[in-house]
């Protein structure tokens, strides 16, 4: 007897929102490691974790940028470019 081995690749799946142009940029991801959806903002990095789509969905429509944590992340971004 053989063995086969099949091999699984882990994927993510993302989408992002269609949303406003002003809005933060968040996406909404599957995780399959963690089985969770993640929803993150690429423009201030807050994000929620929930095992429920319409949870990280609501949360991405939400969704309000921290002023001060997206002016820090600007300035820290600036400076390793620079
Ligand atoms: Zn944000």
């Amino acid at each position: 007897m053989t063995a086969r081995i099949v091999l699984l690749r882990l994927r993510t799946v993302t989408h992002v929102r269609s949303r406003p142009f002003s809005s933060p940029p968040v996406r909404v991801e599957w995780d399959f490691v963690r089985v969770l959806y993640v929803a993150r903002c690429d423009r201030c990095a807050d994000s929620l974790a929930t095992p429920n789509a319409t949870a990280a969905d609501d949360w991405a429509d939400t969704h309000r940028c921290d002023p001060e944590l997206t002016a820090l992340l600007t300035r820290i971004t600036k400076r390793r470019a620079a």
